[in-house]
Parts: structure tokens; C-alpha cells; sequence
């Protein structure tokens, strides 16, 4: 088997050898006391805040085999490799992983968003435009235009990324976006309720079970989860729990967006219902918090959705001291957030949102796994994916630091240099 040894790493964010659950803030702290100790200021705990969740190594090596992680330690007892990379001191993190988008789309909303910049309110009906546009696109249209968006990804070190259905809104439109989706990812979400269509705008039990009838039958053969944009103007607590259960019973998993556009009872609901993730959480009362605390639901923070509707920005703080597992997303979509890029979502959850550059890497990586239920990737340890990034910086902090650079140097993807 092929071998590559990534040597001089000067900072690696490794997500393990921290406590069983560090960035809930349990366990011991794991502040570094070692001589370079102050290079780990972002790392230092504060209150309630665990050690260094990102496991941090100075001046190591990762050695890859195949598409897996076989060895990780200092240079100075490195294995042989077929090939050997130097990483001159620079920083390696593991890939992102991107828990939440809506790749399979035609059309765009810039006229949207321009007119939002100047002074128009978000609401979820200017979904349905877009469903108007992909409905139109043929198969290749839309497949050449999802390639396109993960290569983007591909080069801001995405090697993992959830897709979701939910533009085409008709049984043959959404199996159509998810068999697309399935080509090229195995987290594939059906979310044929994002939103009622304009053909039901009178009768949305009657869409809905249209959802959970023939359109889950054609879609869940494609999907590993199922979604439900639970919101005012989209669809009621009652009916995504409908909608969820449906899709449970037939072996989906449950994910949830809610209280994006207000405070409402989808969290509770996802809670209930053991989601491994509820996304968006703009409006979160406390009893959403402590809720979350208490479970194993993993909340996901999309700042890119604040920063493009101009909405309050969630106070990731609040949610880490709190014990909640939190995990960032793009949720790359033609109306609400049209960024890919994870390194922009990590300096806007740095400067907006209250977490250290630390913990926003680690959410963007480790917590995005968490958030898809994965434990091979979001980590560099032996066994895991060989999906890494060597970043044109010394540490990671200059993923915030410095925002809007393109500071991805190479990226491995499943051991294989993509980038
Ligand atoms: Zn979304």
C-alpha cells in the first residue's frame, strides 16, 4: 500500500487526546504546561471552557497509508514512507467537515440579496423561486453545477459534506436530487420539507402526506437522514414530527433546522427525538439550551446565514459553557448563505459569535463529525480517514486571524492528494 509521510508539522489539531468529551467541559484540563505553553493562548481554558479541544501536537508527523491514518507522532521516530512531505513548520488540521448544505439547486438569488442588503427582510418563501429554477434544470445541469460547488469546497479543505434534497418539492424532482447527491457523498439528507410548494399552498397536510407517502418511498432508498425546515411560513412542530417519524420508521435518521427565524419548540422536538443534530438555533430560550445540554444533540451553527440576512448573530458562548456539543456549517444555499467556505464560517464564529479560534476549528471538524454521527472522520488518529489540510499559516488561529485569505496550502482527501 502506498505510503506519504506529512513530517515538520509546527501545529497539529489532532481532536483526540483531550477528555472524553472536551469541548463540554468536562474532564480534567489539559492545558499544556510545556515550554511553548504560550503559544497555546487560544487554547487556555476559561471558564467553564475545557483545555485545548483540538488535542494540539507541536512538531509532529502523520503518516498515511492508503486512504487511512496509520501513525501519528514526533518526526524523530517517523516511519519510512514511499513519499515524504514537508510541512516546514506549518499547521495541519484534520478536513472539515461541512454538516449542513443544499448543493443541488439551479438558478441563483443575488437580485435577492441585494435587495435584502438594502433593507428587505429574510423569509423562507423565496425558497420556492429556487425550487421554480431546478425544477427546469436537467440532471447534467444540475450535476455539473453540484460538481463544481465541491470542488470549490475540495479547495477550502471540505473533505466531508452532508448534501440535502428540498428544491425540487415533487416525488420525481426530490428522488432526482438525492440519487444526484448520493453520487457524491454517502450523507445525503431527504428534505422534501423545506418548504410547501405554490401547487399546495392551500393545504399542507396535504403536502405533507405527500412527504411522508410517495415521495419518502422514492427518496429514502438515496438518503441516510431526513430534515424538516421546522419554522413559521415553512412547517408546525406537529407536522415535522409527523414528518420525522415517517421517515425514522423507514431507517432514516432525524436532523432538524430550527428557530432560525424565531424562538419556537423544533429543538425540544429534535431533543425528543434523538436528531443527531438540530441546525440554526438563532432564537434559543434557555430551556432549548439546558435541553441540549442534557442530550446527545449536537447544535449547528450556520454564521454564514447571520452574515447574509443580516440577523443576530447565536451566542456560541452561551451554548459552550452551557455543555452543549457545537458544530459549524456553511449551509451553502442560493437564498440564505451562499458561502462554501468553512474558514470564513470559523472567523465569523470567532468574531460574532464568541469562540476561541480553538474551539471554532475544532466545531468545524470534530463537531461537524459529531453532527453526522461519523467517528473516522473530523480527527487525526490512527484508523481515521486520511482527510487533512496543511495550511499556509503557522497555526490555525490564522484561520480567523486572517479572514477571506485563501491560506489552504494542500488538502488529502481518503489519503489522496487532491489539492
Ligand atoms: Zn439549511
Amino acid at each position: 500500500m502506498n505510503t506519504t509521510l506529512i513530517t515538520g508539522i509546527g501545529e497539529l489539531t489532532t481532536n483526540v487526546g483531550s477528555p472524553a468529551d472536551p469541548i463540554r467541559g468536562r474532564g480534567p484540563d489539559l492545558r499544556s504546561d510545556s515550554a511553548d505553553a504560550s503559544a497555546d493562548r487560544d487554547d487556555v481554558s476559561g471558564s467553564g471552557r475545557a483545555g485545548d479541544p483540538c488535542g494540539t501536537m507541536r512538531d509532529a508527523a502523520v503518516l498515511v497509508e492508503g486512504d487511512r491514518i496509520a501513525w501519528v507522532g514526533s518526526p524523530h521516530d517517523a516511519p519510512d514512507a514511499d513519499e515524504v512531505v514537508d510541512a516546514e513548520g506549518r499547521a495541519v488540521i484534520p478536513g472539515f467537515v461541512d454538516s449542513h448544505s443544499h448543493l443541488v439547486f439551479g438558478g441563483d438569488r443575488a437580485a435577492e440579496f441585494e435587495a435584502r442588503m438594502a433593507g428587505q427582510r429574510y423569509a423562507a418563501g423565496g425558497i420556492r423561486s429556487t425550487v421554480a429554477a431546478t425544477r427546469a434544470a436537467t440532471d447534467d445541469e444540475l450535476r455539473a453545477r453540484l460538481r463544481g460547488f465541491l470542488d470549490e469546497m475540495l479547495g477550502q479543505g471540505t473533505t466531508t459534506v452532508e448534501i440535502k434534497s428540498g428544491y425540487g418539492l415533487s416525488v420525481a424532482d426530490e428522488e432526482r436530487l438525492v440519487r444526484l447527491a448520493a453520487e457524491v457523498t454517502p450523507e445525503v439528507t431527504f428534505l422534501g420539507a423545506h418548504v410547501v410548494p405554490a401547487e399546495y399552498a392551500d393545504d399542507s397536510e396535504g403536502y405533507v402526506d405527500l412527504v411522508c407517502g410517495d415521495m419518502l418511498d422514492a427518496c429514502a432508498p438515496y438518503s441516510r437522514w431526513i430534515d424538516v425546515f421546522c419554522e413559521t411560513g415553512a412547517f408546525t412542530v406537529a407536522q415535522s414530527r409527523r414528518i420525522l417519524d415517517a421517515g425514522i420508521a423507514r431507517g432514516l435518521r432525524p436532523r432538524l433546522h430550527a428557530s432560525q427565524l424565531g424562538p419556537g419548540d423544533g429543538v425540544r422536538l429534535a431533543v425528543e427525538l434523538g436528531a443527531a443534530s438540530v441546525d440554526h438555533g438563532t432564537y434559543l430560550t434557555d430551556a432549548d439550551v439546558a435541553a441540549l445540554a442534557a442530550s446527545d444533540t449536537v447544535l449547528t451553527l450556520l454564521p454564514g446565514v447571520e452574515f447574509s440576512t443580516r440577523q443576530p448573530y447565536p451566542d456560541a458562548r452561551r451554548l459552550i459553557d452551557a455543555g452543549v456539543t457545537v458544530a459549524l456549517a456553511c449551509d451553502t444555499n442560493p437564498g440564505s448563505s451562499f458561502t462554501s467556505s468553512m474558514p470564513f464560517c470559523v472567523a465569523l464564529a470567532v468574531r460574532d459569535m464568541g469562540m476561541t479560534p480553538a474551539e471554532a476549528v475544532w466545531s468545524a471538524t470534530a463537531g461537524g463529525a459529531r453532527a453526522l454521527r461519523r467517528d473516522d472522520v473530523g480527527i487525526i488518529a490512527p484508523g481515521a480517514r486520511a482527510d487533512l489540510v496543511l495550511l499556509k499559516a503557522p497555526t490555525r488561529i490564522h484561520l480567523a486571524y486572517r479572514p477571506g485569505v485563501p491560506l489552504v496550502d494542500r488538502v488529502w482527501k481518503d489519503g489522496i492528494a487532491v489539492r
